[in-house]
């Protein structure tokens, strides 16, 4: 076939990636599929939709680059993907319940897409000869006894309790990923991300940012667990999609995990104070159990990140807090009124 003028420039100019992203309806890959198409690339975007949300993606239906397949990265890799292969260079996994109280929901599904599914993905990017990024989680260091959390601290996991399914499941696709990348089966990353915020969070999903927002916005009790004086690290979401990017790109054996999160400490009784204060509301706190094996502290080291990735997050609390909390009041707009006093 004759190439015209328009196909010249363009193949040399835009080479275009494309990118598996598993999980990418949910909260944190629905933002990487709108940063990945921003800069030219294409993606493939595989979801089950078990904890995430068709409506993440509403925005980029029907965008020339962006297709969307329901697939549980569990089960073996559709035909029509493996196709495909030759022209994937990056598959990044972001596919798993991330929520407390889902991921227990299935907790064997939840292990299993950790280490099956996982292991799916690396085949894929085997066969493609693509870069395989993992998120893991701050949820490896367990409830941590070293503080601030840096990624050679080796954890305090309970391999016996209800969190287990996750933790050990992210620690299982983490020694898989590495041993692929020993092997020079594949280039790997493996981001360990810490709590994270923002717009498409589920506004049910259980976490304390969405809970505690959506609490003030209806008009219902606020739920402290415990006495409120655990603490977390919360990161706001473009922060979060700009260190998995940079990592993802920077040119490194990938055999270190980096650790990904915005190093700000507080309290959940801080962060129920910034949410009252945002919101305006006078909605009564009320306190439930301290769910078992919940981590008393949490907040990343993220020297790694900064001296690998010249990465560090820039959006302050107060910025991503807002931000969030309008996201949440629209969301909210088309429910029925009820709560609401
Ligand atoms: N939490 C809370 N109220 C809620 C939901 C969570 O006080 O409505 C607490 C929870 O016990 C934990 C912290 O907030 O100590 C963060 O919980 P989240 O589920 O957001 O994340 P993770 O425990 O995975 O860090």
């Amino acid at each position: 076939m004759k190439k015209t003028d328009r196909d010249g420039p363009r193949a040399t100019v835009q080479p275009l990636a494309l990118n598996v992203v598993a999980g990418g309806a949910g909260f944190i890959g629905s933002h990487l599929c709108r940063a990945l198409l921003d800069r030219g690339e294409s993606v493939l975007c595989l979801d089950n939709l078990q904890t995430s949300r068709p409506s993440n993606l509403r925005a980029l239906e029907g965008h020339p680059r962006f297709r969307f397949l329901r697939h549980d990265i569990g089960q073996p890799m559709p035909a029509e993907v493996l196709r495909m292969a030759p022209r994937i260079t990056r598959v990044w996994n972001l596919a798993c319940a991330a929520s407390p109280p889902l991921y227990q929901r299935d907790p064997e599904h939840t292990m299993l897409t950790n280490v099956v599914g996982t292991n799916n993905l690396l085949r894929l990017a085997e066969a493609a000869k693509a870069r395989f990024l993992l998120t893991s989680t701050s949820e490896v260091y367990g409830d941590p006894e070293i503080h601030p959390q840096a990624e050679d601290y080796r954890g305090n996991v309970s391999c016996t309790g209800p969190r287990a399914c996750y933790d050990e499941g992210k620690r299982a696709a983490e020694a898989l990923t590495f041993d692929y990348g020993r092997a020079g089966r594949a280039q790997v990353r493996v981001a360990r991300i810490f709590n994270t915020y923002g717009p498409n969070m589920d506004p049910d999903d259980g976490r304390v940012v969405s809970n505690l927002i959506c609490q003030a916005l209806r008009g219902n009790e606020m739920t402290v667990y415990g006495d409120g004086s655990q603490t977390r690290s919360f990161c706001y979401v473009s922060d979060m999609v700009a260190g998995l990017m940079a990592l993802m790109d920077a040119e490194f054996d990938g055999m270190e995990p980096v650790n990904l999160g915005n190093p700000h400490e507080m309290t959940v009784n801080e962060l129920l104070g910034h949410v009252v204060a945002l919101t305006g509301t006078r909605a009564r706190v009320v306190h439930r159990p301290l769910p078992v094996d919940d981590p008393r502290r949490r907040r990343p080291d993220i020297s790694r990140a900064g001296a690998l990735l010249g990465w560090a997050p820039r959006v302050s609390l107060a910025e991503g807090l807002d931000a969030t909390c309008a996201w949440f009041a629209e969301e909210l707009v088309a429910e029925p009124a009820a709560g609401v006093a």
